[in-house]
């Protein structure tokens, strides 16, 4: 062999030898960017990874992250889910506004706090609640009067929030409600109390003045001491029953009660007024009929329906109790043929103080609470109440309890 032809066939193995490695090492190339891709993709175990080759210790950095990431994942979303309750549970809902004052994200109960669609992301809050608008003062929070239906009260907070600024509401309308009627309530026991007061007051002057030696004024004006005394003495007393029951502090032992033996009690504590008055109770109760109630609750509901009965009731028509039973309850009726209840004031015939003619329910000894009392102990006792109106006058007061069997 020439010289000449020993280079060119070393060249040639060496060139062959070169071309092999080249392939050898491209493969292997390729291989390894297929075990990077699955790595980085996240699925290693697609493709046969060393542990101890930089694709195996990228793998096991990457999922141990994933793994922390997961966890971070859970936490807060469960963080997500706590805010979201505590955020219903306080009637609180968020709107998020852009620079231009459009919804960029609201929760689900600001938009059902304000009467909107969750589609109603992206456009602007001012135009779909005009009464929010000219809303200024950051962080300072004033209220929103929403006529509705339904109508609510809500606290309105503005607090700015990058560019845009974050809307937080929180439903006031139930806590203004009770406030009011705490007013209310405060304005009308003084208002009970004022007038017997100032009776007793002014009769006693009169009194001290000279009037005591007067055989005629003077028995006259100790009796309307008496009478307002009285009259004091009743609402105290119906004031502290309505506070005891409605803070539940009234105890019911609940016992099966015979309607019968009930409305017969009840029938002679208002025998003494309905003597007055020259009206007749009578009651119908199929034998053997009982209720599951408290026995001193259930009479003083059935007293104070039978007393307001033998108030209003005609001599001719007098009072008719019945009871019979419905379903798996009892249903007792207290019918009179007074002058009944016009349809627009029978829902709130049951509120305190609620009264339909307050001169004739004074004169005759009401304190406006009877109904209240009524209400506030059936329910206590898991009934219901209600009024229907009598044909052709007069007035049906109804109550439903539990029937025992
Ligand atoms: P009061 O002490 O004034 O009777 P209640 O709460 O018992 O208070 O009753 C509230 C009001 O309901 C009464 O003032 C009266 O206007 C009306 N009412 C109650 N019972 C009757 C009835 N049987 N017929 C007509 N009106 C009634």
């Amino acid at each position: 062999m020439t010289p000449l032809v020993t280079v060119i066939a070393l060249l040639l193995v060496a060139g062959l030898a070169v071309g092999a490695m080249t392939l050898l090492e491209s493969r292997r190339r390729v291989r390894r960017g297929a075990r990077m891709r699955a790595v980085l993709a996240g699925a290693p175990s697609e493709v046969e990874v060393d542990p101890d080759s930089p694709e195996g210790l990228l793998a096991g950095a990457l999922a141990a992250h994933s793994t922390e990431l997961t966890a971070v994942e859970s936490a807060m979303a469960l963080q997500e889910d706590r805010l979201r309750m505590v955020m219903e549970h306080l009637g609180a809902g968020l709107v998020e506004l852009d620079a231009k004052g459009q919804i960029e994200w609201m929760d689900s109960s600001a938009a059902q706090m304000l009467g909107l669609p969750l589609a109603a992301v992206g456009r602007p809050l001012g135009e779909l609640v005009p009464e929010l608008r000219d809303r200024q003062g950051e962080g300072v929070s004033s209220e929103l009067v929403l006529e509705g239906p339904p109508f609510r009260i809500l606290e309105v907070r503005l607090v700015p929030r990058g560019a845009g600024k974050a809307v937080v509401l929180r439903d006031v309308t139930e806590l203004r409600r009770l406030e009011r009627v705490r007013r209310d309530f405060v304005a009308n026991v003084s208002h009970e109390l004022r007038t017997p007061i100032s009776v007793i007051r002014a009769n006693a002057e009169t009194l001290t003045d000279g009037a005591l030696q007067d055989p005629v004024a003077g028995p006259r004006f100790l009796g309307g001491i008496e009478r307002h005394a009285e009259r004091l003495s009743v609402l105290v007393a119906d004031l502290l029953d309505l506070s005891r029951i409605e803070a539940g502090r009234v105890e019911l032992e609940l016992v099966s009660v015979p309607v019968e033996e009930a409305l017969a009690r009840g029938a002679e504590s208002v025998h003494p007024r309905a003597g007055e008055r020259g009206v007749q109770v009578a009651w119908d109760v199929p034998a053997g009929l009982a209720v599951r109630a408290d026995v001193m609750a259930l009479d003083q509901v059935l007293v104070n329906l039978l007393d307001n009965a033998v108030k209003y009731a005609t001599v001719e028509g007098g009072v008719r109790a019945s009871a019979r039973s419905v379903g798996t309850r009892v249903r007792i009726e207290v019918q009179d043929d007074g002058p009944g209840v016009a349809s627009h004031q029978r829902a709130r015939l049951f509120e305190r103080f609620y009264r339909v003619d307050d001169g004739r329910s004074r004169q005759l000894g009401g304190t406006g609470l009877g109904l209240a009392i009524v209400k506030n102990l059936v329910g206590a006792m898991g009934g219901t109440v209600g009024l229907d109106p009598a044909v052709p006058h007069g007035a049906i007061f109804w109550v439903e309890l539990p029937e025992v069997g």
